[in-house]
C-alpha cells in the first residue's frame, strides 16, 4: 500500500483527518491536510493566516487560488505516497490538482468518500475538542481525554475549533452539499471513487477503507 496517492472526500467531521493521521502512521504516506495547515498560518498570525481566519470562521471556503498553490508546494516536497486531508473540495481544485499531479508525475489511485448521516455530523462536532497546544483532537463522545476536558498529552485545557460553532456548522455543511459534492460524481465517473461507512470506531473505519481499496 505504499507510494499509494488518495484523497478523503466527506462532510465537516466525517473523520477524514483522523483516517488522514492513521495512514500517515501506518502507511508513510504523507499527510496534506489543508486545514492543519491554513490553522497553522493562523495561530502564527500570517498574511495566509489573516486571510484564512475570515473565511473559515464564517464556514465559507478560502478561495481557490490559496489552497492549490498550498499543496502544489506540498505535494513537491513528497517523494512517495500522499493522502489529501481536506481538498479538494469544488470541482475548480480537483481540475487543477489533475494538471499539478500529471506535471509532478504522480498518479492518484482513488478517492475515499466518507459516508455519514447529517444527525451524526452535527453530533460529532459539537463534541469535538482541540488542544490549543499541541493540537491533539478529542471527541467527548468517542475519544474522551482521561481528566475531564484536560489534554492527555501535554496538559492543556481543550478547547473547541471556533468554526464547530453550531451556525457555522450549519453552513459548513451547507457549503459542502453546493461545492465539494459535485466531486463523487466527478471522481465516480473516473472509476476513483471508493465509498466507505464512516460510523463507527475509527479503527474500524480504517479497516474497512484498506478493505475497499485492496478490492
Ligand atoms: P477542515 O479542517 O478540512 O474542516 O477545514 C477547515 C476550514 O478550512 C474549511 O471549513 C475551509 O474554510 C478551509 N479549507 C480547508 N480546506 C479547504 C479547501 N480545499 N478549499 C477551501 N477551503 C478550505
Amino acid at each position: 500500500m505504499e507510494g499509494l496517492g488518495l484523497i478523503l472526500l466527506g462532510p465537516p467531521g466525517s473523520g477524514k483527518g483522523t483516517q488522514a493521521e492513521l495512514f500517515e502512521n501506518r502507511l508513510g504516506l504523507k499527510k496534506i491536510s489543508t486545514g492543519d495547515i491554513l490553522r497553522d498560518a493562523i495561530r502564527k498570525g500570517t498574511e495566509l493566516g489573516k486571510l484564512a481566519k475570515e473565511h473559515i470562521n464564517r464556514g465559507e471556503l478560502v478561495p481557490d487560488d490559496v489552497v492549490v498553490a498550498l499543496v502544489e508546494e506540498a505535494l513537491k516536497k513528497t517523494s512517495d505516497g500522499y493522502i489529501l486531508d481536506g481538498f479538494p473540495r469544488t470541482i475548480e481544485q480537483a481540475k487543477r490538482l489533475d494538471r499539478i499531479l500529471e506535471k509532478l508525475g504522480k498518479k492518484l489511485d482513488a478517492a475515499v468518500l466518507f459516508a455519514v448521516p447529517d444527525e451524526e455530523i452535527i453530533k460529532r462536532l459539537s463534541a469535538r475538542r482541540v488542544c490549543p497546544k499541541c493540537h491533539a483532537v478529542y471527541n467527548m463522545v468517542t475519544k474522551p481525554p482521561k481528566r475531564d476536558e484536560i489534554c492527555d498529552i501535554c496538559g492543556t485545557p481543550l478547547v473547541m475549533r471556533d468554526d464547530d460553532k453550531p451556525e457555522t456548522v450549519r453552513r459548513r455543511i451547507e457549503v459542502y452539499r453546493r461545492d465539494t459534492e459535485p466531486l463523487v460524481d466527478f471522481y465516480r465517473n473516473r472509476g476513483l471513487l471508493v465509498e466507505v461507512k464512516a460510523v463507527g470506531d475509527p479503527e474500524e473505519v480504517f479497516n474497512f477503507i484498506i478493505g475497499a481499496l485492496k478490492k
